[in-house]
């Protein structure tokens, strides 16, 4: 068993519950300082991997990663600035210990309170978290869900980061639960002056909390604009598809077709335009050349050769419809 031993449990409960590296391709993403950003795409678009390697957990193997202009695997000062916040907190809290003592136990090493204090430090971030601070004698089964995964925002908390890396953290919470854990984000990134780099699969968990929504699809970035932005003249062929899932937007715009099929294996993505396996307006160039992300607006990047034709994108066509 791995009880007795602290140090190795903490490595353990940072490792990522699945560990599946997708490549990533030509990703050139800048999160301002207090932005929230909301990475979105399907499993398998290399999201994971994008959070991944921006908190220091995975190297990119090129190019250059920078967080407040640290090396994000360089020190474990960086490491401390950095959290990350993964889908399921029953696998990232061990069950066998209680919460007191998963949340101070790095702070304690980090030096940010001290033995004497530790105890109201914790009581603080369960506060801050929206959790009752006596519940922190209580073990990770003794919490629903939603609560569970306050205990791991807590436990960020109590890393005094500067940046979050929420990787599908509302995912597997009822939809009430979602809005209430959402909530908590905003407070938190006023309060504590938080960057946000938030994953999900699902852009309407993004629509109400992000200030800018990139879209990722097979390791590429595909679409990048402010969130208002975003969802008033949307680009992409894969964002129109994505955006046709969403009930209420989805009457706005005849055009919005869902997205079809698999996503295509990461191992071996399609040449060219990765989307055109499944893009209802692919045509020859698509099958070749990779689109470029190209400026359609101000602050909005898109990736797609519609862009550059005559009559412009599926979204400028809909508005004629
Ligand atoms: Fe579709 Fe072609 Fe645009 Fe890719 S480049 S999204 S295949 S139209
Ligand atoms: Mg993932």
């Amino acid at each position: 068993t791995f009880g007795a031993k602290p140090g190795l449990m903490q490595k353990l409960r940072l490792a990522p519950p699945q560990p599946v590296v997708h490549a990533l391709d030509g990703i050139d993403l800048t999160i301002e300082r207090g932005g929230f950003v909301g990475l979105v795409g399907e499993s398998g678009s290399g999201k994971s991997t994008l959070g991944r390697i921006a908190a220091g957990l995975l190297r990119a193997t090129a190019g250059k990663v920078s967080v407040f202009g640290h090396d994000p695997m360089a020190g474990r000062e960086i490491h401390r600035q950095v959290q990350l916040i993964f889908q399921d907190p029953q696998a990232s809290l061990n069950p066998r210990i209680r919460v007191d003592r998963a949340l101070s136990e790095a702070p304690l090493f980090h030096g940010l309170t001290k033995p004497s204090e530790v105890d109201a430090y914790v009581a603080a971030q369960m506060t801050r978290a929206g959790l009752d601070p006596a519940f922190r004698f209580r073990f990770p089964h003794q919490f629903s869900g939603g609560q569970r995964q306050r205990v791991s925002i807590a436990r960020a908390l109590a890393m005094q980061p500067r940046f979050l890396v929420c990787d599908e953290s509302v995912a597997s919470l009822d939809v009430s639960i979602q809005a209430q854990i959402l909530n908590l984000f905003m407070s938190l990134r006023r309060e504590l002056d938080l960057t946000y780099l938030f994953i999900s699969h699902d852009l309407r968990v993004v629509q109400h909390v992000a200030d800018r929504v990139v879209i990722m699809y097979l390791g590429r970035i595909v679409e990048d604009a402010p969130a208002a932005e975003f969802f008033a003249n949307p680009n992409h062929p894969y964002t129109i598809g994505l955006l046709a899932e969403i009930p209420d937007l989805r009457q706005r715009r005849k055009v919005f077709v869902p997205v079809k099929g698999e996503i295509p294996s990461p191992i071996a993505p399609p040449p060219g335009c990765h989307y055109h396996t499944r893009c209802p307006f692919a045509f020859d160039r698509c099958r070749v050349e990779r689109p470029a992300l190209k400026l359609v607006a101000p602050q909005h990047l898109s990736a797609c050769h519609l862009n550059d034709t005559l009559g412009g994108n599926p979204t400028a066509r809909n508005k004629g419809a």
